[in-house]
């Protein structure tokens, strides 16, 4: 089946907000194996509504739209709707009872332009909305359903859970979508694709989508199938090419993140990590300690932004700055080491660079960075130039430290295949 959001209220249309009741219906719907085919973003005006409602029922069986449910006058998704389909909008005194009681419970009286949102369109199913005053409208027109759903995301999506869904589901037929997704880090977007082309083009059925973001391209297979165990089989013969094609530079192949890819690597070896943090000023410190129980792997870092810190914070050899200067290969490696060795932790990382727009030059130009891995068997070094402004070089950065620490758990330890 196919559907369309429209999503309602002129606030949409400006800068300052933005549509994300779709992303959460199109993520429901597609579970339930229903395709949203257009998405429209209208602003509070009558006629345009009215378009936006008669055309999409001119191309799919399912509407879904969200806001413009509210008491005041610019909210007009429920008359433009009745309006439109032909029915009389009549009070409902159970939800005016509702609404009314609402307000009594925060010690308030009902304003009169609340009486709106207790009237239905004849034939339509009122929708429960325990979290506001607006109830959601449940319509079916012929061949047609209309779910109107409140616009705040917090009312939207718990009716949908407990008030849409099982109508829809009744009428929805077996096909469903199936999922995978792929992330992939040190290799840029085109070339990820130029590799997996021949394996997914083989697959008429799976659409593929290759997505780059800093530091990582996400690979996305969807496949509309009533066939589960059709969908896993051929998932599988799609990863096993992908496999081939981009040998370890897969991290994840259910959604997690690299630092979380690489937070359960350090808990399944029993490591600890440290770093010392030059250009991306504690970066790495925070994509690691932003995940629930990062304390039994982070022990600590710094951010030694200055040389002398360098020197005090992390025991890098004044002379070795001098003579190679603070972006080069042997700082990043006497950070590391030094890091992990004041802190007396499994690994330790060092990362300095260039992270610009100034500070560069020709023989070490912005973007260039040297990161380090220090362990019990040594050190290991790499350098790498990234392209982008100052906060994608930053984030690349930190990525590429913590693939430093993935690739030393896939070769060296106990490893979690991504
Ligand atoms: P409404 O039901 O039109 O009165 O919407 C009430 C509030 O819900 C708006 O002020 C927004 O903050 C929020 N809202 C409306 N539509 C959306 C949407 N599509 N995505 C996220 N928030 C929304
Ligand atoms: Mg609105």
């Amino acid at each position: 089946m196919k559907a369309e959001i429209i999503a309602v209220g002129s606030e949409l249309l400006t800068p300052d907000r933005m549509d994300t009741n779709s992303l959460f219906l199109t993520e429901e719907l597609n579970k339930l194996g229903i395709e949203v085919v257009r998405k429209t973003i209208v602003g509070d005006d009558r006629d345009l509504l009215r378009e936006a409602f008669r055309d999409a029922l001119n191309r799919v069986p399912l509407i879904v739209s969200s806001g413009g449910l509210g008491p005041t006058e610019d909210d007009l998704t429920r008359e433009t709707v009745a309006d439109l389909l032909g029915r009389k909008l009549k009070p409902n005194d159970a939800i005016l009872d509702a609404i009314k009681a609402r307000f009594r419970s925060f010690g308030r009286e009902m304003p009169d332009t609340n009486v709106r949102q207790s009237m239905v369109p004849e034939g339509a199913e009122p929708l429960n909305n325990p979290r506001g005053t607006a109830p959601g409208l449940w319509i079916e027109n012929g061949e047609h359903m209309i779910a109107l759903l409140p616009g705040p995301p917090r009312e939207l999506e718990p009716m949908f859970h407990e008030e849409v869904l099982p109508r829809v589901a009744r009428r929805a037929t077996g096909v469903r979508m199936f999922h995978r997704e792929l992330r992939v880090t040190g290799l840029g977007e085109s070339l990820v694709d130029s590799r997996i082309q021949p394996v997914y083009k083989r697959y008429k059925d799976v659409n593929t989508t290759v997505l780059a973001s800093p530091g990582e391209v996400q690979v996305h297979l969807r496949m509309w199938t009533e066939d589960a165990a059709l969908a896993k089989k051929t998932f599988a013969e799609i990863e096993q090419g992908f496999e081939i094609a981009l040998t370890d530079r897969i991290f994840s192949r259910d959604g997690s993140t690299l630092p979380e890819v690489v937070a359960s690597m350090l808990t399944m070896n029993n490591a600890t990590i440290a770093a010392a943090e030059s250009c991306t000023g504690g970066l790495l410190a925070e994509r690691l300690t932003s995940i629930a129980g990062s304390s039994t792997y982070f022990l600590g870092g710094v951010v030694c932004y200055s040389n002398e810190m360098k020197t005090a914070w992390a025991d890098v050899p004044k002379e070795l700055i001098e003579a190679k200067g603070a972006v080069s290969a042997e700082v990043a490696i006497a950070l590391a080491e030094g890091i992990r060795r004041r802190v007396g932790s499994t690994l330790g990382v060092g990362i300095t660079g260039i992270a610009g727009p100034g500070g560069g030059s020709e023989e070490k130009p912005v973007g260039l960075v040297h990161l380090a891995l220090a362990s019990a068997s040594g050190v290991k070094e790499r350098a790498a130039r990234f392209p982008g402004d100052r906060e994608m070089v930053r984030l690349q950065a930190s990525q590429a430290a913590l693939d430093m620490v993935r690739m030393h758990f896939l070769y060296n330890g106990v490893a979690k295949r991504g």
